[in-house]
C-alpha cells in the first residue's frame, strides 16, 4: 500500500429511477483508516449508493468526491483507477483462472502490462505480491486451483485480495457476510479491521448487525433513501429513531 489516502465523500446524492426517488440528498463520508457502515432496511437505497460511489450509476443530483476530484459519471473502471475498489454481492472472479492469477492480474502492471492487456500472463513479481496479499487476507488454501472451485468464505477472501491489489484508497463492500457461518463472519470482521488499520477507508453495507456493531467506527443509517441517523455503534444502538424505524421497536 503506497498511495496517500483521502475521504470518499457523498455530497447531496440523489438517485431517481423512473420517478421513484431511491436516494434523496444524502451526504456522508468514508474516511481513511476507518470502517464506515451503511445500514438500513431492504430497499433503503444502500446498493444504489454504492453504485453511485463506485461509478456504476451517475447520480441524478449531487456528486461523489475523492480528494477534491468528482467521480461522477466516470464509470466503474475509472473509479477503480482513481482509488475506489469494490467487492460485489455476486462473485466477479474469473472462474477458469487460478486464485493467484485472479489477484495477480488485478495488480497495476505498468505500461507493458497495459499494452499486453488482460491476456497477459502475470509476472513472477506480480505472482509473489499476489501470494502475499492472499495470505494477508487470510486465504490459507491452494493458490493454484481455479477460482470456480472455491468454498464460499475463500471466495470472499480472494475477492477482497483482488480488490486490494488495485491499491485502493477506499474499499466498498456490499453484504460481504451474506451466507457465511458465524465463525467465518468473525474472520471477515477481523480482516475488515485490518484493512482499515492499514489506512484504507472501508465502506461496508451489511445486514448482520452483530458484525456491523463489532467492526464499525461510524454508522450511517438510511431509511427510504434518506439519512435517518449517523453516529458511533453505541450512539446508533441507543438512537430512538433507529430503534423505532429499523430495529422494529
Ligand atoms: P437496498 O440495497 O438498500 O436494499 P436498493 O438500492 O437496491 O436498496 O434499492 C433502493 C430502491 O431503488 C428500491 O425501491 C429499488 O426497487 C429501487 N431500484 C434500485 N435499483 C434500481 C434500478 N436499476 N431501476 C429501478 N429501480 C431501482
Ligand atoms: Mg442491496
Amino acid at each position: 500500500p503506497t498511495r496517500a489516502r483521502h475521504s470518499l465523500r457523498a455530497e447531496e446524492l440523489s438517485m431517481i429511477f423512473g420517478g421513484v426517488r431511491a436516494v434523496s440528498g444524502l451526504s456522508f463520508d468514508a474516511q481513511p483508516g476507518r470502517v464506515t457502515s451503511l445500514i438500513g432496511p431492504n430497499g433503503a437505497g444502500k446498493s444504489t449508493v454504492l453504485n453511485m460511489l463506485s461509478g456504476f450509476y451517475t447520480p441524478t443530483l449531487g456528486r461523489c468526491v475523492l480528494q477534491d476530484r468528482a467521480l461522477q459519471g466516470q464509470g466503474a473502471w475509472r473509479a477503480a483507477r482513481s482509488g475506489v475498489a469494490r467487492s460485489y454481492q455476486t462473485s466477479q472472479l474469473f472462474g477458469s483462472l487460478s486464485v493467484l492469477d485472479n489477484v495477480a492480474l488485478a495488480l497495476p502492471r505498468g505500461r507493458l502490462g497495459a499494452l499486453l492487456g488482460r491476456r497477459a500472463v502475470s509476472s513472477p513479481a506480480a505472482r509473489e505480491r499476489a501470494l502475499s496479499l492472499l495470505r494477508w487476507c487470510g486465504y490459507q488454501g491452494d493458490t493454484g486451483i481455479k477460482a470456480a472451485g472455491l468454498a464460499h468464505v475463500d471466495r470472499r477472501l480472494v475477492e477482497i485480495a483482488r480488490a486490494l491489489a488495485t491499491d485502493p484508497e477506499v474499499l466498498l463492500l456490499d453484504e460481504p457476510a451474506a451466507g457465511l457461518s458465524r465463525e467465518d463472519k468473525l474472520q471477515l470482521g477481523a480482516l475488515l479491521r485490518r484493512i482499515a488499520d492499514a489506512g484504507i477507508g472501508v465502506l461496508l453495507v451489511e445486514h448482520d448487525m452483530a458484525l456491523v456493531m463489532d467492526v464499525s467506527d461510524h454508522i450511517v443509517v438510511l431509511d427510504a433513501g434518506q439519512l435517518l441517523a449517523r453516529g458511533t455503534p453505541a450512539e446508533i444502538q441507543q438512537n430512538a429513531d433507529v430503534r423505532r424505524a429499523y430495529l422494529g421497536e
